[in-house]
């Protein structure tokens, strides 16, 4: 389709993977609540758990809700097929599961949500899988921490919480060049904003828990494949390039060529280690999605007008929104994701760690919660929670220093918005 005829991201966010269904004429995605699905015959079933089908086998690897939701986003993001997980976590584990065997290391951008600076840290090590954190800045610096025995880039598009944007170009020329796959988290920006897949990520992974679903209500993750990485050139990919015993000599490169990544990650990872997300969450967060776009306008809209608010507001001692002229991100924000900066950023207090507190707790309409995303403003004080584990250095290079305040943006009237920042930082 020509980008004149080819749908709008509006239409396809509430139409992308969603027919009326073919039996009853339910005109919303049912919420399938089955565990099993019959087989047609003993040939079918055969053929389905070989891979030589596609259908129903069983709700841990699949499901009917799960699947209009994996078509929508994996169209949102212009990825080949995407995989819908139990949560954000759970996207990043089966993704590094498909790629990393024990011994292997990875790259990640020093400037990540502070629950994957943990994963990576500390569980990941376990598995014998090494982090080798490089400076989201500069990707040209990342060069020297690879080896032969480096497997993939990590990076945040829109980094959280620090209001940081990473040069996807950069990064993706970096890992080009290595032969290595880049991963981006797109959780901050949706693909309203920015498409990493666009600037050559090969795949993209949400914490759909935020702006994706979208409501604070449900949890859930998914893996967009790119469909543009070579799993079979290197031969540091077994899982996608050698015969999968358990599936008859299949390999999953060859067979499936452009979306082997999320066949993959489900058929392999999914299937044995289990994080299914609930066919009731596929339907939240579908329904979530189909305002999508409206959110995000309203979001970005509200942020800008409270970061400058901050900005002139004499209790405060520095914002970092890339939304805003003078940021160091605004180049960045204009190139990469110019419809808006997001509705997550910081901003520092001249009274430090004491006055963050105290604003937190002085707050009426936003929420003190450890969430992002909702559509309600919500504020937290990361030091003393999300980035807490943290040591005082990661703290800093996470973007938590001990004065730092939190705000997710929500889509009330920005009117009231400010007036119970100005009436908390009075207080
Ligand atoms: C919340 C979040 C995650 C983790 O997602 P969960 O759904 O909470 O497991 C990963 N990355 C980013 C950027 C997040 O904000």
């Amino acid at each position: 389709m020509s980008e004149e005829t080819a749908p709008g991201f509006g239409t396809l966010t509430i139409h992308a993977g969603a027919q009326p269904d073919p039996t009853t004429g339910a005109r919303t995605v049912p919420i399938y609540q089955t565990t099993a699905y019959a087989f047609n015959s003993t040939e079918h079933a055969a053929k389905l758990f070989a891979l030589q089908e596609f259908g129903n086998i069983y709700t841990r690897i699949m499901n009917p809700t799960q699947g209009a939701l994996e078509e929508r986003v994996a169209a949102l993001e212009s990825g080949t097929a995407a995989l819908a997980v139990a949560s954000g976590h759970a996207a990043a584990m089966l993704t590094f599961h498909a790629i990393m065997r024990p011994g292997d290391n990875f790259i990640a951008a020093d400037k990540l949500y502070g629950g994957n600076i943990n994963q990576f840290n500390h569980s990941f090590k376990s598995f014998d899988w090494h982090v080798r954190w490089a400076d989201a800045l500069d990707p040209q610096a990342a060069k020297s921490l690879i080896d032969d025995k480096t497997k993939a880039i990590y990076i945040e598009s829109l980094a959280n919480p620090g209001g940081v944007i990473t040069d996807l170009e950069g990064w993706a020329a970096v890992a080009k060049e290595a032969g290595i796959p880049l991963i981006v988290d797109n959780t901050m920006a949706t693909p309203f904003l920015c498409k990493p897949i666009d600037f050559g990520a090969d795949v993209v992974l949400h914490s759909m828990t935020k702006f994706m679903g979208g409501h604070g209500n449900s949890m859930g993750g998914v893996i967009v494949d790119g469909g543009s990485f070579d799993w079979s050139a290197s031969g540091k990919y077994p899982m996608l390039s050698e015969p999968r015993p358990e599936y008859n000599g299949v390999v999953l490169h060859e067979t499936f060529g452009n979306f082997a990544f999320a066949i993959a990650c489900r058929v392999l990872g999914l299937r044995d280690l289990g994080p299914a997300i609930a066919p009731m969450n596929c339907f939240q967060i579908l329904t979530g999605l189909e305002t999508l776009h409206l959110r995000m306008e309203r979001h970005c809209e509200n942020a800008l007008i409270v970061a400058k608010f901050l900005e002139s507001h004499e209790a405060v001692s520095w914002v970092s929104y890339a939304g805003l002229e003078g940021d160091d991100n605004y180049a960045k924000h204009q190139k990469y994701m110019p419809k808006g900066a997001g509705s997550v950023f910081t901003f520092g207090l001249k009274g430090g760690h004491e006055a963050g507190v105290k604003l937190i707790e002085s707050m009426k309409l936003f929420s003190h919660v450890a969430n992002i995303g909702d559509t309600r403003s919500l504020a937290i004080h990361p030091a003393s929670t999300t980035h807490s584990q943290l040591t005082d250095e990661q703290k800093i290079a996470a973007g938590a220093s001990p004065d730092t305040v939190r705000l997710s943006i929500g889509i009330e009237d920005v009117k009231d918005i400010i007036a119970d920042l100005d009436q908390a930082m009075k207080a």
